[in-house]
């Protein structure tokens, strides 16, 4: 092998890991995926191969070596006690003989494997004291995830007690599964979303996954999860065998196992049962990205052990992505809130797994160029798991010469305004300040259920509104007066008085709903959250200077931009001028600044108040000065102990720490 062979390679694993590192942010801390996990899975393959063909070339920090992603911090973490490894992947029946291969050769021929379907949501870890769940954890980096605990609690399929056979009743044990949206709901989460015309979850894990890394468990408790549970982390106080009797086990406790799960002696069957879900997995109401296969005997996999990322006893079959061939007819451009232009396909209509396309998004100039996509072009379409279709490639052979060039509008097919494409981005814009496509989608977007969440001012409502001439922008809201609505097409008085107080109330909405309602290019709702929390006002995020703003966690330096160019603008400073006038809450309801009486003094939570939801009673302490931690200590000051409190209570008991009720916590706030 040549020095130039290793100087080339290691140039392209640096480019390889960069490009992984970025679409790994965008899945794992974003939940919004640029590319299919098809062509994610390729670059990763390439990866490994380089890496193993230069072994000498892996660092720690390299994406094979890693999984998952961060926690997010506005979460709590938690500590596995035992860690949530991915899986290692087979692409074809050759690397499915290669994984039973090592498996033998360890162990011997005498292997059975319990074969599941790979459940396309997002893992989840069940810590059940005695019994009773405490803590509902995702996987994050594999040793610490975030504590959805509250989140999860709203899911109907996870039992808050479980109801273990008699004498067989853990004391401690992890319970680990899937949690995921079935397809039916999926489609119209995403219906609605476009209703709203907010933008639609790629694929249904992301959508789980940001419904349950949602910072309010009211938007988590509205959304359609439900879980499979397959799994088994630490556990104390009993024993088993075999998976398959772990599985029996979850069955007869009232979790959720899925019954396409199979034991099979002979891995000829085991390749049989993985191929025949290629072409069943339509007809299942969820969706599965594959099979996992697993060695039975819990004996066998502790000799076969793990490396760092993977479990050496199990592999993940993929399917392969689902492609059709079709006709571009042409290719349309719309406008986003951001008044980003973005082309789309409009196809010849084809059936792909299930469903009709007629539409596929060509992302930006820069993707057609590079596939060389025409007008006229026959096409691969693909759908990977994921819903939204792409086009991944131009059949060239097809060609008949009269395809034609796609070219980006110079100006905007709304508003007519100039288009210019922004230094740095693959994007272009519309600068029109008045386009009404995006003003009427900012609208749209303020108003929308994750904002200021205003209920009966959907897209048709605005539309009407905008065409009446009665708002300019989203502030012109809060002056409505009801006789200006009743007049409206189908807007009786009832309506427009049920609007009116919708509008009204919304003027309470807590400051990060307000900021994500401004529709700031970058920031979602997780960004919004995290800039409220430490700003506190909305005065303070208006004059953050970029240092104050990077130093926020898990603001980047895109974001930081982002706001500083948002608030610099006319536009934006009179609306929020008007906002103001009209009464809107500006301010983190939290007190930021004032006497800290609970200074020092260090709180636990358990079981259900009353009169606060835990994250109620959370900011009180904080506020107050107090921190609050997830688990008690010796140094732990109080455990404020609700309704069916959990272990917490009685590690308070053991370590002798000072435990209050309700009644006591008011009267220690009050005193203070
Ligand atoms: P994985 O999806 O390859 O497999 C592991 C996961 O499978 C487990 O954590 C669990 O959540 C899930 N699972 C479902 N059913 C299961 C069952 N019956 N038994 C055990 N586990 C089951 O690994 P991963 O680390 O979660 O994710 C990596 C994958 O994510 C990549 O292969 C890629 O497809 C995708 N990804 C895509 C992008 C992108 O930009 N599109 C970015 C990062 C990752």
């Amino acid at each position: 092998m040549s020095f130039l062979d290793k100087a080339l390679a290691e140039k392209r694993i640096q480019e390889l890991r960069q490009i992984l590192n970025h679409h790994n942010y965008l899945y794992y801390v974003l939940d919004k995926p640029e590319i299919p996990d098809i062509e994610y899975d390729k670059l990763m393959r390439e990866l490994i191969d380089l890496e193993n063909q230069f072994p000498e070339l892996i660092t720690p920090d390299s994406p094979t070596q890693r999984i998952g992603g961060e926690p997010l911090a506005a979460f709590e973490r938690v500590t596995h006690r035992e860690a949530m490894i991915s899986l290692a992947d087979a692409f074809n029946e050759g690397d499915l003989r290669d994984f039973h291969r090592r498996v033998t050769a360890v162990v011997g021929n005498e292997v059975e494997y319990v074969v599941e379907l790979k459940i396309d949501g997002l893992a989840i870890s069940l810590t059940y004291e005695n019994g009773v769940l405490v803590t509902a954890a995702t996987r994050g980096d594999g040793t610490v995830g975030e504590d959805v605990t509250q989140n999860v609690k709203t899911i109907k399929s996870v039992p808050l007690r479980i109801n273990a056979p008699s004498g067989k009743m853990p004391s401690l044990i992890e319970v680990r599964g899937e949690i995921y949206i079935p397809k039916e709901d999926f489609k119209k989460l995403n219906e609605e979303r476009e209703d709203m015309e907010l933008e639609p979850f790629a694929n249904p894990r992301n959508a789980a996954a940001g419904s349950i890394r949602q910072l309010d468990p009211k938007i988590a408790a509205k959304r359609p999860l439900s879980t499979f549970i397959y799994g088994i982390g630490y556990v104390e106080g009993i024993q088993f065998e075999t998976h398959y009797q772990v599985l029996e086990f979850y069955k007869a406790c009232g979790f959720r196992v899925n019954p396409h799960i199979k034991l099979f002696k002979n891995f000829d069957d085991v390749i049989e049962y993985c191929m025949s879900w290629r072409e069943k997995r339509d007809l299942l109401p969820y969706e599965i990205d594959g099979m996992v296969i697993k060695v039975n005997s819990l004996q066998f996999q502790r000799i076969l052990g793990s490396t760092a990322k993977n479990p050496r006893w199990a592999i993940a079959y993929k399917f392969p992505a689902e492609q059709k061939v079709s006709v571009i007819e042409d290719i349309i451009v719309s406008v986003g809130r951001t008044g980003i232009l973005t082309p789309n396909a409009v196809l010849k209509p084809v059936n792909i797994a299930g469903s009709t396309v007629s539409r596929a998004t060509l992302h930006n100039e820069d993707y057609i160029k590079e596939k060389d996509i025409r007008i006229g072009d026959s096409v691969i379409v693909q759908k990977a798991g994921d819903i939204i279709p792409e086009v991944v490639a131009v059949v060239k052979e097809k060609r008949t010469g009269r395809e034609k060039e796609f070219k980006m509008p110079k100006v905007c097919p709304e508003c007519g305004s100039e288009v210019i494409r922004v230094p740095g981005e693959a994007a272009y814009r519309c600068t029109g300040v008045a386009c009404p496509a995006q003003i009427r989608r900012s609208i749209i977007h303020f108003a929308s259920r994750d904002a200021m969440d205003i209920r009966g001012l959907g897209p048709a409502v605005v539309s009407l509104l905008l065409s009446a001439g009665l708002v300019k922008d989203a502030s012109d809201i809060y002056f409505l007066k009801r006789e200006d609505l009743i007049p409206l097409e189908r807007m009786g008085e009832k309506s427009a008085d049920n609007l009116i107080k919708a509008i009204q109330n919304s003027k309470k909405q807590p400051l990060s709903r307000l900021i994500y309602a401004l529709g700031i290019p970058f920031i979602g709702s997780k960004a919004s959250f995290l800039l409220a929390e430490a700003l506190g006002s909305m005065d303070k995020l208006q004059t953050a200077t970029y240092d104050e703003l990077i130093k926020i966690p898990e603001i980047g330096s895109k974001m930081a931009e982002s706001i500083i160019t948002f608030f610099k603008q006319e536009q934006t400073k009179k609306l929020l001028t008007r906002l103001k006038e009209a009464g809107v809450n500006m301010e983190e309801r939290r007190q930021v600044e004032g006497p800290k009486p609970l200074e020092n003094l260090t709180f636990v939570l358990t079981g259900t108040l009353e009169k606060y939801s835990r994250k109620e009673a959370k900011e009180i302490i904080e506020n107050l000065g107090g921190r609050v931690t997830g688990s008690v200590s010796k140094k732990t000051d109080y455990v404020v102990v609700g309704k069916d409190p959990g272990s917490k209570y009685d590690k308070a008991v053991e370590l002798g720490v000072k435990i209050i009720d309700e009644n006591e916590f008011d009267k220690l706030i009050a005193e203070r």
